[in-house]
């Protein structure tokens, strides 16, 4: 049985039952129908650096996505790069922004493949895959057939996507187009450390190289970047997301706050509020829990590392320390950023 731990970013997962991995797209396909066929659950692995797994394991087909490939199509003033679900994601990057194409270079040094990036609209320092993407390309599972969402029935949301809050499972990426610009120059910078880290103003733009080495510095320094050196990188990066607060809902944690709470609009009166300060506010401050199991990032509030020694069950009881702390302090239920597989917050 392959132990799940190896695949994961965290380190933490129990044995899968059945472990397929897929270099091909056929490959791919061939595996999740005979699974299917079978009924066997299934689920899909790429970098395993947004997954939760059960001490337990996974009683199912494990497939990893290993496909390979990537082509550029000239697009007018921009060029379309399409990308094979198993391609590493910050490999992509680092090749689009060496070639001068702007579009995702806020999104530098993200672990993972491609074929995850649609699923959680995957986003940082101000950049959204959701912006960039024309297509997705997935096979259906429940109509067994390959299928091309273009981007407007991708729903992306924050940190989400039809994917992933529709039926999770139902349809496996195979590749994802993105159209970038033939721009040396970034995107507008829109988040404010990344300004700081450039010496340039909010909105002003920098080169595209520049921009990457910035965003992989602030990075490293947030334990954020994959580092077999840095225990503080053994995570799944954000363990929660920021949540999105009514006006009355936000009123009360104003009220029950001591000072000013940071906050970002979010369309229709709501506001976003980071759940870092939520937890940092609550009590929960950098390296809380176990040294050597499951504890805070001593650099990032918002990530929670296997120390060494932990187990899935170790981090969910951290994590569930948290949430119940801050909904305490707050009235505000923190929810999960990762894909929690044979275990529940
Ligand atoms: C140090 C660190 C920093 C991070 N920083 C960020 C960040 O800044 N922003 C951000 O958004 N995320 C961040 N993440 C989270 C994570 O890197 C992303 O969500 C990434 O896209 C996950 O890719 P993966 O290949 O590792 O997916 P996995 O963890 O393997 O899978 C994640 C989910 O996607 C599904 N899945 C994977 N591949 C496919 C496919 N081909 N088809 C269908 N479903 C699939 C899985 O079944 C699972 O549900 C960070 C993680 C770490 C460890």
């Amino acid at each position: 049985m392959t132990g799940l731990a190896d695949y994961t970013t965290l380190g933490l997962g129990g044995p899968a039952k059945n472990f397929a991995a897929a270099a091909t797209e056929t490959d791919l396909i061939d595996a999740v129908r005979a699974a299917d066929a079978g009924g066997e659950p299934v689920l899909l692995l790429g970098g395993g650096s947004n997954l939760v797994i059960a001490d337990d394991g996974f009683p199912g087909t494990v497939v990893h996505v290993r496909t390979r490939g990537v082509s550029y199509a000239d697009a007018g003033g921009q060029v379309d790069v399409t990308v094979a679900a198993g391609e590493d994601w910050d490999d992509v990057v680092a090749a689009v922004t060496a070639e001068g194409l702007a579009g995702v270079e806020c999104l530098s040094g993200i672990p993972g493949r491609t074929g995850a990036t649609p699923i959680q609209n995957v986003g940082a320092y101000g950049q959204e895959v959701a912006e960039v993407i024309t297509t997705v390309r997935v096979f259906d599972r429940l109509a067994s057939q390959i299928l091309i969402f273009p981007n407007e029935r991708c729903r992306f949301s924050y940190r989400s996507s039809l994917f992933k809050a529709e039926t999770p499972g139902r349809y496996i990426v195979l590749a994802v187009t993105f159209r970038l610009n033939r721009d040396s120059r970034s995107m507008p910078v829109k988040y404010a450390e990344l300004a700081a880290e450039l010496d340039v103003e909010m909105g002003e733009r920098a080169g595209v190289s520049e921009v990457r080495s910035g965003v992989l510095k602030i990075r490293a320094r947030k334990g954020m970047l994959l580092n077999p050196g840095d225990p503080d990188s053994r995570s799944a990066g954000s363990f929660f997301t920021n949540p999105v607060l009514s006006a009355a809902q936000f009123a009360r944690v104003e009220a029950a706050a001591a000072g000013p709470v940071p906050r970002f609009g979010a369309g229709d009166g709501r506001v976003k509020v980071p759940a870092a300060w939520l937890i940092e506010h609550a009590g929960y401050g950098k390296g809380y829990g176990s040294p050597a199991r499951a504890r805070i990032s001593a650099k990032h509030t918002l990530a929670l590392v296997n120390a060494g020694d932990a187990t899935t069950a170790d981090l969910l009881a951290l994590a569930r320390d948290i949430r119940d702390g801050v909904r305490a302090a707050f009235g505000v239920t923190l929810e999960p950023e990762p894909t929690l597989v044979g275990v529940t917050l």
